[in-house]
């Protein structure tokens, strides 16, 4: 506890940070050191629960403040720094899920998990799945179906396990506790070791005659339909989180979570950096000289936008909310930068490049005809003289 980094520091803000700022720093460090990306990585491990933990307390105004006005100590038990230290908070299973916060419950999903006690209710785990999405539907959002197999209790036998007209017995081998006690002699004693007993894995129950239908598992997987909604303005990487659709829950528990993975598909013209999208759109030499009326490709269909006389390749202009939605309000988007590029035509015509001549006369420019050409290279060597 004595070395705890400072919450700041962990998201990498300021202390002036906005909350928007807070969050947007939170999600690209959760990221990065998320379990799933980081299997079996310990430190990655703890640099994601420090970066929740920072993230649980900055992102509450009232928290914060405590933290501002006294650091760490506000919220050590037993601390100094006033009522409501949080202490511990369970970073098992998937709580702190970043993607989970899409709907707004980052820290949701963990009251709900049962205590730790071994035989009360516990919810299921959690599954996974994947779905690939355009990017127009990421824009707009899109509602999918998924085929997925869910466990499901097994109807013959009611989930015991045992051929209807039997019942599972006592666990010879523990008697029916799920325990079993081992004692070993070390330097400090008589030690005395509780483990889960590994013939029943905890149930208890031995079931000597297995229901056919789920070979005495109490489960059998069933295919189903599930309906996905994907909120416009999804990115890759981020998930969906649907509740109640996971594994079973365990005597009694509620079942786990769906967690459905998106991944966002390349547009061929736009490019996208969180809210905002990028493109091109080449204009032609004389509409960047004269200015004209072009027609620019936005995620909403083609749109008129009129550009200045005069205006250089590269310039770069901005359409203000016609970017991605963000998640937590559709009406709220990001903004579409375009870059226009002025083309040089490849190939012209004889009367092309005629107007064009006439047009390098009137500009007095080099014609690049022979003759000058010759004036030019004498001009060259006699400054060199
Ligand atoms: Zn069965
Ligand atoms: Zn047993």
């Amino acid at each position: 506890m004595a070395d705890k980094r400072d919450y700041y520091e962990v998201l990498g803000v300021d202390r002036s940070a906005s909350e928007a700022d807070i969050k947007r720093a939170y999600r690209k460090v959760a990221k990065k050191y998320h379990p799933d990306m980081n299997p079996g990585d310990k430190v990655a491990e703890e640099k994601f629960k420090e970066a929740s933990e920072a993230y649980e307390v900055l992102s509450d105004p009232e928290k914060r403040q405590k933290y501002d006005q006294f650091g760490h100590a506000a919220f050590e038990q037993g601390g100094t720094g006033g009522p409501g230290g949080f202490g511990g908070f369970d970073f098992s299973g998937d709580m702190g899920d970043i993607f989970g916060d899409i709907f707004g419950d980052i820290f949701g999903g963990g009251g709900r998990r049962g205590g730790s006690q071994r035989n009360g209710p516990r919810q299921g785990a959690n599954l996974r799945a994947a779905v690939r999405i355009t990017f127009d539907d990421a824009i707009r959002g899109v509602e999918k179906e998924l085929n997925i197999a869910l466990k499901e209790t097994c109807k013959k036998c009611h989930g015991n396990g045992a051929e209807p007209g039997t019942s599972p017995e006592n666990c010879p081998h523990c008697n029916g506790t799920g325990q079993v006690v081992y004692t070993q002699q070390s330097m400090f004693g008589t030690v005395r070791n509780v483990q889960t007993c590994p013939d029943c894995q905890g149930t208890g129950q031995f079931i000597r005659h297995k229901c056919k239908d789920c070979q005495g598992t109490g489960f059998v997987k069933v295919r189903k339909n599930i309906k996905v909604s994907i909120p416009p303005g999804i990115d890759t990487g981020q998930s969906v989180r649907i509740r109640e659709k996971g594994e079973p829950g365990i005597n009694g528990g509620p079942r786990g979570d769906l967690l459905v993975n998106v991944t966002v598909a390349r547009h061929p013209k736009f490019q996208r950096q969180e809210y905002d999208i990028y493109s091109t759109e080449p204009i032609t030499f004389a509409q960047a000289a004269l200015g004209a009326t072009i027609k620019i490709d936005t995620v909403d269909g083609p749109m008129d936008y009129t550009i200045r006389p005069g205006t250089q390749t590269d310039t770069k202009i901005r359409l203000k909310n016609k970017g991605v939605p963000t998640l937590r309000n559709s009406n709220v988007r990001g903004s579409h930068y375009v870059t226009l590029v002025v083309q040089v035509p490849e190939r012209m015509t004889e009367a092309q490049k005629e107007a064009l001549r006439a047009y390098q006369e009137a500009m007095g420019e080099n014609s690049g005809k022979k003759d000058s050409d010759k004036n030019n290279n004498k001009g060259f060597f006699k400054k060199k003289k």
